[in-house]
């Protein structure tokens, strides 16, 4: 099973002019860790690899240059046709190398991946992030060192950064994340450093025949998953919705054999039957797992742990893959999900009206970044890897790029893609509606009754929601406290004792 996920699916990596004492690398991600050195000149690299066996796969070096590679590459064979004449590199590492040394920063302008990478190059650190910004890169720069990592907690003990062109982390002062699709250049010896996007989506709309659309949709996203699904036997998370029936669909027509699907519940809710006539009708090898509600929210504080997301709505819709990724037992998965197909085709905006549909992906394609709902911790900390078909890089230029009648058309959302999956699915699931994994586990009507239950009146509960998740937040990632030793009770009773005694703000005053 190990051969099958990535060499490395995270780093902690220091590149020093100055000695300096050498950070604990902290992770909620599990996995083996390999410690790499390297000196280059006056400039010293220490990093800490995040493993499943194999970490020579997931670090490069040439001239002088050293290259470090979280995660994976999904255009590979495209990649190789533009390093002719050489020894064909063998790791993912190895060809991001290659073509750093053809391209410079600009070879990541030609990645189709999930990673984050950091090139150490005489004077330079540059730290890169795929198109989505799918695995979370966090940079710490200061004149003499720059310190960067998969996840932030690793940089709480880092001594001050100075501001660079990014995103600075909640309670981390001199901490930044990089953002999506972006390479920063950073001067190691003053810490200053230049910012060049690598990715952005399309603000262009293309039209096609519905029978094009639907053809092209069904082969970028059949490419997506046969890179993705690797070489033993894929686990797909399945709810039975369109999204996540669509990957498992296409995984099993590939797959030599079965192919494992799971889907999660809690004693509140489940959508088991909707995914057992998809399993039925793929063969694949199916598993239910219920998660009583109360052990679930016993899960926020390592949601918040693994997504280092301080927003209440985004963690309430991580928190029940979390908690199935913890329980899964199996040691490490590859697993594909339906996740994201919403965003491009703006399917959770229940709305007819098409200008009102582009406004909705325009902004969902804006402010995406630096929530981290793609972040492979998610699934590490029970030591898995996580990959989304529906953000391939390719894909998503696709859905992104498609005019939104093609989106909402014939009274469906997101027809195009129920078009495109229409041949491998039954009729019911092609036309099911959209489900949130937060609604269908019954994850969001159980947190509300645990604040409710505490005493929060039922108009405070989204705000109440909010303040838990932000002081989680502030104890697991910036003050460093292990997820275990943090009850969601006792944090839910500070937060209520705190409303209740606070100044509530006056209402809202009709006119
Ligand atoms: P959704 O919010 O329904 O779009 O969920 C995002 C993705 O999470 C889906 O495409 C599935 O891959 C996965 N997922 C959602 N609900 C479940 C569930 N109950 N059990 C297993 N996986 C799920
Ligand atoms: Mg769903």
């Amino acid at each position: 099973m190990v051969a099958n996920l990535p060499p490395a699916t995270g780093f902690l990596a220091e590149i020093r002019q100055d000695g300096g004492r050498p950070l604990a690398p902290v992770f909620a991600s599990l996995g083996r860790r390999a410690t790499l050195r390297k000196r280059t000149g006056d400039q010293s690299l220490r990093t800490v690899l995040l493993h499943s066996g194999a970490p020579d796969g997931a670090h490069a070096h040439a001239r002088g240059r050293t290259l470090v590679l979280a995660g994976e590459l999904y255009n590979r064979a495209e990649l190789l046709r533009l390093l002719p004449g050489r020894a064909l590199p063998g790791s993912d590492a190895a060809v991001v190398l290659a073509l750093f040394d053809l391209y410079d920063v600009h070879a990541f302008r030609l990645l189709n991946g999930r990673f984050a990478a950091l090139v150490a190059a005489p004077g330079r650190a540059v730290l890169a992030t795929d198109h989505a910004g799918s695995v979370p890169l966090y940079v710490s720069a200061a004149p003499g060192r720059v310190l960067a990592a998969t996840e932030a907690k690793a940089l709480r003990d880092a001594p001050g950064g100075r501001p660079v062109a990014a995103r600075p982390v909640r309670g981390l002062p001199g901490t930044h994340q990089v953002p999506a699709g972006t390479v920063l250049d950073v001067d190691v010896a003053t810490g200053t450093c230049g910012a060049h996007r690598t990715w952005a989506p399309s603000p262009a709309r293309r039209t096609m025949p519905e029978e094009e659309a639907a053809g092209a949709v069904r082969r970028a996203l059949e490419r997506a998953v046969r890179v993705r699904a690797g070489e033993g036997t894929p686990l797909v998370v399945l709810s039975g919705g369109i999204d996540s029936s669509g990957v498992a669909a296409l995984a099993a027509r590939r797959a030599a054999g079965r192919i494992d699907t799971v889907s999660m519940g809690t004693e509140e809710a489940h959508e088991f039957a909707q995914a057992r006539v998809v399993a039925a009708h793929i063969g694949s090898a199916h598993r239910e797992v219920t998660i009583p509600a109360a052990e679930l929210l016993r899960r926020l504080p390592h949601t918040v742990w693994a997504a280092e997301c301080p927003d209440a709505d985004i963690v309430e819709y991580l928190l029940p893959l979390t908690a199935l990724y913890l329980r899964l037992g199996d040691p490490g998965r590859r697993v594909l999900t339906g996740y994201g197909a919403d965003i491009p085709l703006g399917g959770m905006h229940r709305e007819d009206r098409l200008p009102e549909l582009d406004t909705a992906v325009c902004r969902d394609m804006d402010t995406f970044d630096g929530l981290n709902e793609m972040t492979p911790v998610l699934s590490a900390v029970g030591g898995h890897w996580s990959t989304h078909p529906y953000w391939d890089r390719d894909v998503l230029d696709l859905l992104v790029s498609l005019e939104a009648g093609l989106k909402r058309r014939h009274g469906r959302d997101k027809w195009v893609l129920r078009a495109a999956l229409a041949g491998v699915l039954p009729h019911e699931v092609v036309v099911r509606p959209k489900l949130g994994v937060h609604e269908g586990s019954g994850t969001a009507s159980s947190f509300t009754r645990l604040l409710t239950d505490a005493g929060v009146p039922g108009d405070r509960v989204r705000h109440a929601k909010a303040l838990v998740v932000r002081e989680l937040f502030d104890l697991v990632v910036a003050g460093g406290r292990h997820p275990d030793e943090v009850v969601t009770g006792a944090v839910v009773e500070l937060v209520t004792a705190r409303l209740a005694s606070g100044t509530r703000p006056a209402p809202t005053r009709l006119p």
